[in-house]
């Protein structure tokens, strides 16, 4: 059952051309001959929301009250996982290098927050965003995202389920094989074509 569901996932990732091939580097700083670009699956309204009905279904059981997502790359699948369990969706954004929350939103202490994400890596961005519910005394039931591409080695200190565990090469910048044959490093999305 679950490698079914991840073959699905995956085969939407194919359909709309969203694994990319070449050298770039990723949030995390890590460099990967292979890239997962959830926003050209997200862009498609239909399959956003199917992302979400799963992990939706994926996380029930964990009773959350709140999504909240780290700005920009969880906003898409945080409100539709927010609309597939019935619950509000809010996101962190960074200020002055801080992710926290803006725009009047607010967690309640004690509230159950599921953190959803679109990719995670090294989990860095996960922790960062549960710290925020943490600091404002809200109880962090669990993380959630389309694609594990850390291949199940990320350790986010909550319950974490994804669609999709990939384990694509990540390489440190001075140990890139890709930057010693000398082939140029691009950041994933700085190009429009
Ligand atoms: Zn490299």
């Amino acid at each position: 059952m679950p490698t079914v569901l991840a073959d699905t996932v995956l085969e939407r990732f194919r359909r709309v051309g969203a694994l990319l091939e070449g050298h770039f580097r990723l949030t995390s700083g890590l460099h990967s001959p292979g890239y997962l670009q959830c926003a050209l699956v997200l862009q498609h309204p239909e399959e956003a929301e199917a992302c979400g009905v799963e992990i939706a279904g994926k996380v029930r059981d964990l009773s959350p009250q709140v999504v909240l997502s780290p700005a920009l790359g969880g906003i898409v699948i945080g409100q539709e996982v927010g609309r597939a369990l019935g619950v509000r969706a809010i996101f962190a954004e960074r200020q002055d290098g801080k992710l926290m929350l803006r725009r009047g939103f607010s967690l309640a202490p004690g509230e159950r927050v599921l953190v959803v994400e679109d990719v995670v890596t090294t989990g860095g961005s996960t922790r960062e965003t549960i710290e925020v519910a943490h600091a404002l005394g809200a109880t962090v039931v669990g993380a959630s995202a389309i694609i594990d591409r850390s291949g199940g080695q990320q350790d986010v200190g909550v319950p974490f389920r994804a669609l999709a565990t990939v384990s694509l090469p990540t390489y440190q910048p001075d140990a890139c094989p890709l930057c010693a044959a000398g082939q140029p490093v691009v950041k994933p999305g700085s190009r429009t074509t």
